[in-house]
């Protein structure tokens, strides 16, 4: 069944005994009883000989066969053998005694690197612990960082970026739209025809396309134009088994997942490619244009009039369906969130906006930054070996990028160090090569004798013949990994609604109004949309109860988390929907 923490009974015993071993173990009830054995002081079995008889050294390991017929004493047989005997006897017990002392050498000594690697995981547990205290310590570090983000440019890790947004969709929307999401490996294409009432998609039809890998290192034409040509065939394909009038304007929305300064909320300007993406000439460009430009010449009718992320999409679709989502959370590949912020409350620009009222603010939290996120040195040794060292340090502890290889790290350690795996696997040096999907399924392995476990770790890192013991132990360290990721993120989350003032905490100038605002606590929606949540179970779990623990229970049933799936796309194509016919926000950028 599900392994918590606190059922995972690693104890101090000895790795599952090898043949050598059970050999020197047998169990008393199964000794033949002819030979019952004492044991000396020493600790040492000893055979007890009958009192009643005189035998010669030599007969002594020929005892028990030949008691019934005993030589005479004294005769010159007796004699010869009795000197062979006796030094076969010695012989024996020699080695007998040599064998004896590896063998317990060999015990203690596993004894002891069993004790040293139970000592090592209680380390890392205690370098990974997340209690209450201190995750409430992460919640207020969070509302204060989004708070310092939102005075000044640079003032906070947290860039707090302005997205334009200032209606999500209202569930009136109607017609059919086109959404392009873009955000990793692969793109994907969309086409939503909305009913104008809530929750009323008609129907999406959906078709996904990996990126060529040689296009994501070109130039900012050749990516563009073969995303305009897929989108065109979709198009045409869509189109020639649906009606669709000439006078019909085609909108869409694009989802680029990329670091983006906004202008409006259908333009913005590319700061940087991540993700394997390096197409320099786009950097500094505006990315719908880019677009526009490549429909345009791939010959389609089609308008580009919103340019989002995954998290504003999220959010859309999360607030067409509940109109109390105002908060939405990406725990994929990378981790990132965005809510709505009173305009008044974006210091920063304050003048520049034509727009009162709310505005989603996109806060690319995976580079959130506390002295109070519990890090150890794996967390440091794989920040410094990745590409970006100082950057995105809450998304290096949280998301699915990074889970897999903080583990693979752990065992590494214990592997080379430690020795409980047996001789070290060339495999476990190799960065990324357990991936979290991989981590989860021997997290959540519920065969009794870990099967899975040891299935991974063979075909993975090419470790033959793991003992149960330690396959515990990897449970064991990805339990802990998971656990601290998914408790991280709920506080992140709380840190949001603190800062919105929807915690029950009375916002972050807490105490004076505290008991007012529990009392009058509003149903408040998070939206969450990634693989990571929705495919592992212990994370969501685990998620889900720090939740209620950093809330408290009579707060905690007023926040409800739901998952958007593909909210990323469907989004966005809400929004391009719900900016057909709004006033569209613009603003000048000083620094491009
Ligand atoms: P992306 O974040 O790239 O847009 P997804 O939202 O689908 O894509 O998330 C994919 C990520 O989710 C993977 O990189 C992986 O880390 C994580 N993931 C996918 N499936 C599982 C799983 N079964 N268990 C744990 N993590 C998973
Ligand atoms: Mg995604």
């Amino acid at each position: 069944m599900m392994k918590k923490k606190g059922e995972i009974d690693l104890g101090l015993g000895l790795p599952r005994a090898s043949a050598v071993n059970r050999s020197t173990a047998w169990p008393s009830s199964r000794r033949p009883r002819h030979h019952p054995r004492r044991e000396t002081t020493d600790g040492h079995d000893k055979v007890p000989f009958p009192k009643d008889r005189k035998i010669p050294y030599g007969e002594i390991s020929q005892f028990s066969k030949r008691s019934k017929q005993m030589p005479r004493e004294g005769s010159e047989k007796v004699v010869y053998m009795g000197k062979v005997g006796v030094k076969l006897a010695v012989g024996c017990a020699v080695a007998a005694c040599v064998v004896a002392s590896v063998m317990v050498g060999r015990r203690v000594r596993r004894k002891r690197a069993w004790r040293r690697v139970v000592r090592v995981l209680e380390e890392f547990e205690e370098g990974c612990a997340t209690p209450v205290g201190r995750l409430r310590q992460v919640v207020d570090a969070m509302a204060v960082e989004m708070h310092a983000g939102l005075v000044s440019e640079g003032g906070s890790k947290l860039k707090m970026l302005l997205t334009f947004v200032h209606n999500l969709p209202s569930g009136s929307e109607k017609g059919t739209y086109y959404a392009l999401d873009l955000g990793g490996t692969n793109f994907r294409i969309l086409r939503v025809q909305l009913g104008g009432q809530r929750s009323a998609i008609i129907g999406h039809d959906v078709d996904r396309q990996p990126i060529p890998l040689h296009l994501m290192t070109g130039t900012s034409e050749e990516l563009f134009d073969f995303i305009a040509s897929s989108l065109k065939e979709f198009v045409e394909r869509e189109e020639s088994v649906s009606e669709h009038s000439k006078s019909e304007r085609r909108e869409l929305g694009f989802t680029f997942s990329f670091p983006v300064k906004q202008t409006s909320s259908s333009s913005g300007i590319l700061i940087k490619w991540t993700k394997g993406f390096v197409i320099e000439d786009m950097v500094g460009r505006d990315v719908s244009e880019c677009l526009q430009q490549a429909i345009s010449r791939n010959g389609l009718d089609m308008q580009v009039n919103a340019l989002i992320n995954d998290t504003v999409g999220t959010l859309a679709l999360g607030h067409y369906h509940d109109e109390d989502t105002v908060v939405a959370v990406i725990i994929g590949t990378g981790t990132n969130a965005c809510y709505l912020e009173r305009a008044d409350a974006i210091i920063k620009c304050q003048g520049l906006l034509t727009t009162p009222g709310d505005m989603v603010v996109n806060m690319e939290w995976g580079n959130f930054w506390s002295s109070h996120l519990p890090r150890t040195s794996y967390d440091i040794d794989l920040d410094a070996d990745s590409p970006n060292p100082n950057d995105q340090g809450f998304e290096k502890m949280i998301s699915g990028m990074y889970l897999g290889d903080i583990v693979r790290r752990v065992i590494l350690r214990m592997s080379e160090e430690l020795g409980v795996f047996g001789p070290v696997s060339s495999k476990l040096h190799v960065p990324f090569i357990l991936r979290t999907p991989l981590m989860a399924a021997m997290h959540e392995d519920d065969t009794p004798d870990l099967r899975e476990v040891a299935r991974i770790l063979r075909d993975t890192l090419e470790f033959p013949d793991i003992p149960l013991n330690v396959r515990k132990l990897v449970v064991k360290v990805c339990d802990v990994v998971t656990r601290r990721a998914a408790r991280l993120a709920a506080a992140g989350i709380i840190g949001i609604l603190k800062k919105i003032g929807r915690d029950g905490s009375g916002g972050i100038a807490r105490g004076k109004n505290e008991a007012a605002s529990r009392s009058k606590m509003r149903r408040t929606v998070v939206a969450v949309e990634g693989g990571l949540y929705t495919n592992y179970t212990l994370f969501r779990e685990y998620l889900n109860e720090a939740m209620s623990q950093i809330l408290g229970e009579e707060i905690a049933p007023s926040v409800i988390i739901k998952v958007m799936e593909d909210g990323s796309g469907i989004g966005a194509a809400l929004l391009a929907a719900s900016h057909s016919t709004s006033s569209v926000d613009t603003i000048q950028i000083p620094y491009m």
